[in-house]
């Protein structure tokens, strides 16, 4: 496998990051991650104006422009003959001696890239439908920003793991906020899809956006709201979305059964509208 390091596109062994790497040290950084199907690149301008807009939110200047990361991704595509899968964008404040503020202007970004082979179309979770779990949102109060900072997430997986379920939705103040790496939405039993509106308290989801795109063309009705686990747990359908997941029907919240036990239908309707795009090559 080939991964890019600071300018160099390398084998996976030899890239190295220095042990001062302020994204070892501190999280002190943002990634992003964009599929590839079909050997093309899903969604992904959407995806580089996050990155840009998570950048500028913890003071870190972009290190390309939008054109040279689209160059950088489809050149570390094609030298791994990519053709599904995920491309991973992480940049940190770069390596400089342990101090909690910002190192002197000037300090050159860390910038690295790697890709994942995955099925991400034909995912066959997609036919029966995930089970998930939900946990407390332990995180912190800037979940808009798409930081490395993922140990709540990395908790949270590991109890799904250990439940031997897919995802975890996380719940604040009795709503559930997203999963711990996807957006979270439910269809009500009147057939209005519900997801909860953008704030700090969750990551803008491109794929949320694109499947709320997708909804309202297809003429269903929109709830930007929040949203109970007991609310979820009567909804006629549940899903969750992300660039990796894409659309992924829910069928089971902590043991209970949603819907009919099955992908419903609006659900598996959004998925393939959402498949259609990406082969489309959005
Ligand atoms: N929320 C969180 C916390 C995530 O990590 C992700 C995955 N990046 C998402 C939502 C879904 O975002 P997207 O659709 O942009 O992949």
């Amino acid at each position: 496998r080939i991964v890019y390091l600071n300018g160099d596109f390398l084998p996976f062994a030899e890239a190295r990051v220095p042990i001062m790497d302020r994204g070892f040290l501190f999280a002190d950084g943002i990634y992003e991650v964009s599929a590839v199907l079909d050997g093309r690149l899903v969604d992904n301008e959407a995806h580089l104006a996050r990155l840009d807009r998570s950048l500028g939110e913890i003071d870190i200047a972009n290190p390309h422009t939008i054109p040279e990361w689209i160059g950088l991704q489809t050149e570390l595509v094609a030298r791994n003959g990519l053709t599904e899968g995920l491309v991973y964008m992480q940049v940190t404040r770069g390596v400089y001696e342990r101090d909690f503020a910002y190192p002197p202007a000037g300090t050159a970004p860390t910038v690295m890239m790697f890709t994942q082979a995955k099925t991400v179309a034909a995912n066959p979770l997609a036919e029966t439908g995930a089970r998930i779990i939900t946990v407390p949102d332990l995180r912190w109060k800037r979940r808009d920003i798409k930081s490395v900072a993922l140990l709540a997430q990395v908790l949270a997986k590991q109890q799904a793991a250990a439940a031997g379920v897919a995802e975890a939705w996380m719940v604040e103040d009795d709503a559930v906020t997203e999963g711990s790496s996807s957006t979270a939405f439910i269809v009500t039993k009147g057939g209005a899809l519900v997801t909860r509106p953008l704030s700090t308290a969750l990551l803008p989801g491109i794929t949320r956006k694109a499947v709320l795109r997708l909804a309202e063309e297809a003429g269903l009705a929109l709830e930007e709201r929040l949203f109970s686990v007991s609310e979820a747990l009567e909804a006629a359908e549940a899903f969750y979305t992300s660039a990796s997941a894409f659309v992924m029907p829910v069928v089971a919240i902590d043991g209970h059964v949603i819907g009919e036990g099955h992908p419903g239908a609006h659900t598996r309707r959004l998925r393939e509208l959402y498949l259609d795009m990406a082969r489309a090559g959005v």
